[in-house]
């Protein structure tokens, strides 16, 4: 039987949820808002099952193909622009539901939580466009995506590199008809957070919330924003001064496995990984006009000839690998803790306002901004 003796050893995949014969684990939050399995012993049988197939115990085998990696953007400027960065999962999506398959990936639900659900229609690809920094939940997803393998349906699976790897341990073989797409991943902050922060904002507004866009790019794609569309008003403020996103990039409340994961490396158990392009611009100018690049690295034969069928809507290049991740080192090593993190937690429970503790806790010390000062002197120096 599971047993999490230390936090940073659970992702949160929810894998042995739904592995569980007897339907005696159920997930559930901690003071920090993320969600760990909690064992009836007395239902359990100790089959062992859960442990079998936790991708943190178990890593399934990781792959890259012959170091095939592009960059790309889709031909479709309205589904680019309102995609995250080049589009390339709606691509991936309208192909699959073309072929009357199923669509798993994250969405918001009536209340802005975030969690993974099944779409079949081309009209609900929307509802899983777009990056939601938040770690979104996975529930009975695992199992209802077994019942749609095995009924021969086509299957394309989008989640962070953790729920691929928890996916693929539930399964515990290979499905020809399964496409399994991950991202590049920063790490996933608190669903609790999330929640505090939208209700602050509803509070300041009055008002509720119609929609809301992590990436909007009306301000640019590497300049992008955060959009909150109320009944009558509209909140827009750029990634980098949004108070959310400060302390997400700040690495302050992502969840405990994201400070070691797992699962980073060019290696992946996906067979394509997308990613924001970052460093484009040096990389091959001549595919960044800002509306938003994708670096696609795939991973397996299944990947390449589906890339390949898939190739005629996209604009594309193949690049250097190695040179491509000098500008996104999210793909092979994770972020830093941050050491602010567990007292930033003890003051949100103990009441403190959302917005003024992450001000606090992400506000650079007058030396410290001396030092990077120095620092970036230094290095235009050097160069
Ligand atoms: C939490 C998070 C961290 C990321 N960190 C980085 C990074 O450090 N560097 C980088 O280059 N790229 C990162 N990305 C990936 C990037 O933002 C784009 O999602 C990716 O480039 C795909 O873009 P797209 O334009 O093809 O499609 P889009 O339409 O933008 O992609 C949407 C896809 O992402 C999935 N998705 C959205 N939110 C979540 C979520 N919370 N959990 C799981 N899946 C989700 C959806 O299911 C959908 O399949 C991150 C994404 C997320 C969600
Ligand atoms: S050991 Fe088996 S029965 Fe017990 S919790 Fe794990 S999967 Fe369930
Ligand atoms: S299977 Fe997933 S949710 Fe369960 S313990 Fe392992 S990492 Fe955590
Ligand atoms: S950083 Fe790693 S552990 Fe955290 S969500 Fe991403 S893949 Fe999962």
């Amino acid at each position: 039987m599971i047993e999490i003796k230390a936090k940073e050893d659970c992702c949160g995949c929810y894998a042995c949820y739904n592995i569980c014969p007897k339907e005696c684990i159920t997930m559930e939050a901690d003071n920090e808002g993320f969600w760990y399995p909690k064992i009836d012993k007395d239902k359990c049988i100790n089959c062992n099952l859960c442990e079998k197939v936790c991708p943190i115990i178990n890593k399934p085998n990781s792959f890259l193909y012959k170091e095939k990696s592009y960059a790309v953007f889709n031909k479709n400027e309205k589904i680019r622009l309102e995609s995250s960065s080049g589009g390339i999962f709606s691509i991936l999506a309208e192909y699959v539901i073309n072929n009357h398959g199923s669509v798993y990936g994250a969405a918001f639900d009536k209340d802005f939580n975030v969690k993974h659900i099944k779409i079949t229609s081309l009209q609900d690809i929307e509802l899983l466009r777009g990056s939601k920094y938040v770690q979104s939940r996975t529930n009975d997803i695992f199992k209802s995506i077994k019942f749609d393998l095995k009924n021969n349906k086509m299957v394309l699976f989008t989640g962070t590199p953790c729920q691929v790897a928890g996916l693929q341990s539930f399964l515990q073989k290979k499905y020809d008809n399964l496409i399994l797409m991950d991202i590049v991943c920063h790490g996933v902050p608190s669903p609790l957070v999330w929640q505090q922060y939208i209700d602050e904002l509803k509070q300041n507004y009055k008002q509720d919330i119609k929609s809301i866009y992590f990436r909007d790019k009306s301000t640019g794609w590497k300049t992008y924003s955060v959009k909150f569309l109320f009944d009558k008003d509209e909140y827009k403020n750029f990634g980098f001064k949004d108070i959310y996103m400060k302390g997400f990039l700040n690495d302050i409340y992502l969840r405990p496995s994201c400070y070691n994961c797992n699962f980073k490396g060019i290696e992946r158990v996906s067979d394509i990984t997308v990613a924001d392009f970052w460093g484009i611009e040096k990389v091959l100018p001549k595919m960044d006009d800002d509306k938003g690049t994708s670096l696609i690295v795939i991973h397996s034969e299944k990947g390449k000839q589906l890339f390949d069928e898939l190739s005629e809507k996209m604009i594309l290049n193949e690049v250097n690998l190695n040179e491509a991740i000098k500008y996104n080192s999210s793909m092979i090593k994770s972020v830093k803790y941050n050491e602010k993190r567990n007292s930033f937690f003890a003051e949100l429970n103990s009441g403190k306002e959302l917005t003024d503790l992450i001000r606090i806790y992400t506000k650079i010390s007058f030396e410290k901004r001396v030092k990077n000062k120095i620092k970036s002197i230094i290095k235009k120096l050097i160069r």
